[in-house]
């Protein structure tokens, strides 16, 4: 079995045949990772909104022969198996089967929560719900190469394989049903290393330690060996505006029928396409900066004018929030003592409260950290 495999960021990108239209609404991770949310992820797709045959085509599906309606749930995307499940007592339990089953859909699980013997206290997750799920992406924290990989004072490195055991065995014990198991290697990783050599000893340790019958790889951001290293430190909302600029082009000439070969619009660029998914590569690995030009080349149509104007909308959003920043900064560098202990019980207090923020621990925030760094690195170099 091969224990390690290579994702690259481009396979997230979407590629042609295209099955259904621009996808208007993207989730992203801060990381710049598409992810989506379950109720996302189980709503009805937009193609299947044609209710005035269902009840019919329903009436002839339950007649069919039993293996047959089987080979039809097999190949139902998720939303219409989840749909399944609440409304159709003859084919919940299959519809459940294969809905669990889809090879294609992986639910994020905290690596540092496993390797603290995943208490339930400890998580926001619902223990039933994990109980089904059959493939894991565990988010791989840094923190964990320092714990299972102990570095002395003489420079040794102590192995704490009782950690990678820790791991596994509540892996095992909160997801009974896991199959497959992709430890996700993506933040902070940004070092120089190529291929394999940027996997950590202690995520290799985990993935060697795999238990038989759980199929396991490893999901890590390759750098392109160019001369001009790519860099992903692009605000996460034009990351998805990006990603749909690519597209929306690369549709407009090859999409439909069409077959318009076109040359990159990019001016000071040579490169053409003549097939379908070429530009979209191209411009993920080449212009991923020039996202004003790449903006400027869209098509005059609804979707190059709607995205034109959505990035004038995050471009108002990004001036509003920035002067929100400031404001806040120079309230703290002005204030007393009193003024500034006010202005951090509040942060954290609405961070707390806020369930779209993750604050790791009650009382801390990593968003509050970085300000404080930015407010003192600001102070010392005036
Ligand atoms: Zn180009």
């Amino acid at each position: 079995m091969h224990r390690y495999a290579v994702c690259n960021l481009l396979t997230t990108l979407s590629y042609p045949p295209w099955t259904k239209g621009l996808d208007r609404v993207v989730y992203i991770t801060r990381s710049g990772e598409e992810q989506f949310p379950f109720h996302a992820y189980v709503h009805p797709d937009d193609t299947c909104t044609d209710k005035s045959h269902h009840s019919a085509t329903f009436w002839s599906f339950s007649r069919l022969p039993e293996e047959i309606q089987l080979h039809v749930l097999a190949i139902c995307p998720a939303s219409i198996l989840f749909q399944l499940m609440h409304t159709c007592s003859k084919l919940r339990t299959e519809a459940s089967k294969q809905f669990w089953a889809k090879a294609d859909a992986y639910f994020p699980v905290e690596a540092h929560w496993l390797i603290n013997k995943a208490y339930p206290g400890d998580s926001v997750w619902n223990m039933t719900f994990l109980a089904q799920v059959h493939s894991v992406e565990v988010d791989y924290s840094l923190v964990l190469n320092d714990r299972i990989c102990m570095r002395q004072q003489d420079e040794r490195v102590e192995i704490q394989s009782n950690l990678v055991d820790i791991f596994w065995a509540s892996l095992q014990n909160r997801v009974p049903n896991v199959k497959r198991v992709i430890p996700n290697y993506n933040k902070g990783n940004t070092g120089r290393e190529y291929g394999l050599d940027r996997i950590p000893l202690a995520l290799r340790l985990l993935i060697e330690a795999s238990p038989h019958g759980i199929e396991s790889s490893v999901l890590f951001l390759e750098r392109k060996q160019t001369s001009h290293p790519t860099t992903w430190r692009t605000a996460t909302w034009r990351r998805c505006l990006l990603r749909r600029t690519e597209q929306a082009l690369d549709r407009h000439h090859f999409d439909m029928g069409r077959n318009e070969p076109f040359s990159c619009p990019v001016a000071s660029c040579t490169a053409y396409f003549s097939k379908s998914g070429q530009w979209t590569i191209h411009a993920a690995e080449e212009h991923y900066q020039e996202w004003k030009r790449l903006l400027e080349s869209l098509p005059s149509s609804s979707v190059g004018a709607g995205l034109r104007e959505r990035n004038q909308a995050l471009d108002r959003k990004t001036r509003e929030v920035q002067e929100q920043y400031k404001e806040m900064k120079d309230a703290w560098k002005t204030g007393d003592e009193a003024r500034r202990g006010e202005i951090q019980r509040s942060w954290i207090e609405q961070l707390d409260n806020d369930a779209a923020w993750e604050t790791e621990k009650k009382g801390t925030s990593e968003l509050w950290n970085q300000f404080m760094e930015d407010v003192h690195t600001e102070h010392s170099s005036t």
